[in-house]
């Protein structure tokens, strides 16, 4: 699996873990509360921008913090 497709598929299991924690705790009437969809678009960036993609699991693994390398130099797309 090259590393992009390896980022999309990490998006998408993300957005689900955040629909259903959402769902089950916050009981949003859409797909996500506000709080939530923030969440989503942050964890949709991130591994966008993410340089461990090739060696990690998962995001949540990830050392990149807020100090980090900065995220969003690239366009969003
Ligand atoms: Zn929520």
């Amino acid at each position: 699996m090259d590393t992009q497709s390896k980022r999309e598929r990490e998006k998408q299991v993300v957005s689900l873990m955040i629909r259903l924690y959402c769902r089950k705790n916050h009981r949003a009437k859409g797909p996500l509360c506000p709080d939530c969809a923030a969440l989503d678009a942050y964890a949709r960036q991130r591994s966008d921008c993410c340089p461990f993609m090739e060696t990690k699991t998962f995001c949540s693994n990830c050392k990149v913090t807020a100090t980090g390398p900065k995220c969003g130099s690239r366009s969003a797309g």
